[in-house]
């Protein structure tokens, strides 16, 4: 086996957080779990508490923790729309002050850090698919800011500790991910609809509905970020890690509704502010530098998905508070 490492997971208890925790507790490291629980809830990372080499620390990042790490992946941030701008100030300043206190952590221990940055610094965007070096076209003063912004400003600290204090970090960009843990009241569009559909709810398309999105499934996702924190080409980004199919937000309700049999219509509500048209990442240089590309269909990914959420209940999940 390879050498065994302490590793932090900032977010640890999230939906991916608690996916990349079990990945690395099955490959023997010591793994810490840090989490506030904003957005998460204990259930995710229940089954790894007996586990010898794992650990669970409550712990805001906005505040300074003093651990002894090899590697961070952080990826502590309410990621949701509805989350994120539930609080947004808090929002920005778990991207800002908490990258900052993850960084200078990371540069007290020598520890590589990976940010779990978005497609969102792309924002609404004009050129498709998006590359990484296409700068973006993100509203600053909008309802999303505090979520795009403060991650393009996480990208910027990441950035500037590894020129002058020669931080060891990597940067992935995630495009929209969905799987099995993803919080049923998030208000994403698979766990939205997915959620309707198995209530027997209608179906809420907003706008109408041809806007696009990209989703990955979480073991695609959770390789991805797996190998960029792996590489060792000197290679540290920002790089593209989503899949490439891109589908209209009509045809993902179509799909959830073929796959669930659900007997249920589309309504539609309003456009929310500064959403974005349409996203598809270009995986090129994930493909070139990381040998990486997703394997899961959307199909496949999202009867997964819908199995899972048969398989919860909906009344231990509880809304997040400040
Ligand atoms: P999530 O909300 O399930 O996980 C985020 C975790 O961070 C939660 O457990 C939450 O409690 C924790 N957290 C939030 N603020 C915190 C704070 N101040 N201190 C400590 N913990 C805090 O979301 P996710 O989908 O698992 O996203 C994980 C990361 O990946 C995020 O950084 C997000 O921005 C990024 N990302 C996710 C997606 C996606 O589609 N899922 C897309 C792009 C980027
Ligand atoms: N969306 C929708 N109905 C919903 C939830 C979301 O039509 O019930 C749309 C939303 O407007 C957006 C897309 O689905 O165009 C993806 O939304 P999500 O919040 O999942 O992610 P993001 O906008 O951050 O990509």
């Amino acid at each position: 086996m390879a050498t065994i490492k302490r590793i932090l997971v900032t977010g640890g208890a999230g939906f991916l957080g608690s996916h990349m925790c079990e990945r690395l507790v099955a490959d023997g490291h010591d793994v810490i779990c840090l989490d506030n629980f904003f957005t998460s809830q204990k259930s995710n990372v229940v089954h790894l508490l007996g586990a010898p080499n794992f650990e669970l620390i409550r712990h805001d990042i906005t505040l300074p923790i003093f651990l002894e790490v090899d590697e961070v992946y952080h990826m502590a941030c309410p990621a949701a729309p509805g989350h994120y701008q539930f609080n947004p100030i808090k929002t920005i300043k778990t991207s800002v002050v908490g990258s900052i206190n993850m960084l200078g952590l990371a540069k007290r221990c020598g520890a590589r850090i990976l940010l779990a940055s978005t497609s969102e610094v792309y924002g609404d965007p004009e050129v498709h698919p998006q590359t990484e070096d296409y700068r973006g076209n993100v509203n600053p003063i909008g309802p999303r800011a505090c979520y795009d912004e403060g991650k393009r400003a996480a990208e910027t600290l990441f950035m500037d500790y590894h020129r002058m204090n020669k931080v060891d970090i990597r940067i992935i960009r995630i495009f929209n991910t969905f799987g099995p843990r993803m919080h049923p009241y998030d208000g994403r569009v698979v766990s939205n609809f997915i959620r309707q559909a198995l209530t027997g709810n209608d179906i809420t398309l907003f706008g109408d509905g041809q806007q696009t999105r990209s989703f990955c499934y979480r073991d695609d996702l959770v390789e991805g970020v797996f190998r960029m924190m792996n590489c060792e080409d000197n290679f540290i980004g920002p790089v593209n890690i989503g899949n490439p199919g891109e589908f209209t937000i009509r045809e993902l309700a179509e799909l959830v509704i073929e796959l669930t049999g659900a007997k249920v219509k589309l309504i539609h509500k309003p456009l929310p502010a500064d959403d974005p048209t349409r996203r598809k990442p270009d995986i090129s240089l994930a493909k070139a530098k990381l040998n990486w590309q997703p394997t899961i269909t959307l199909r496949e990914g999202l009867k997964s998905t819908i199995d899972w959420f048969k398989s919860i209940d909906l009344s231990h999940y509880r809304p997040p508070t400040p």
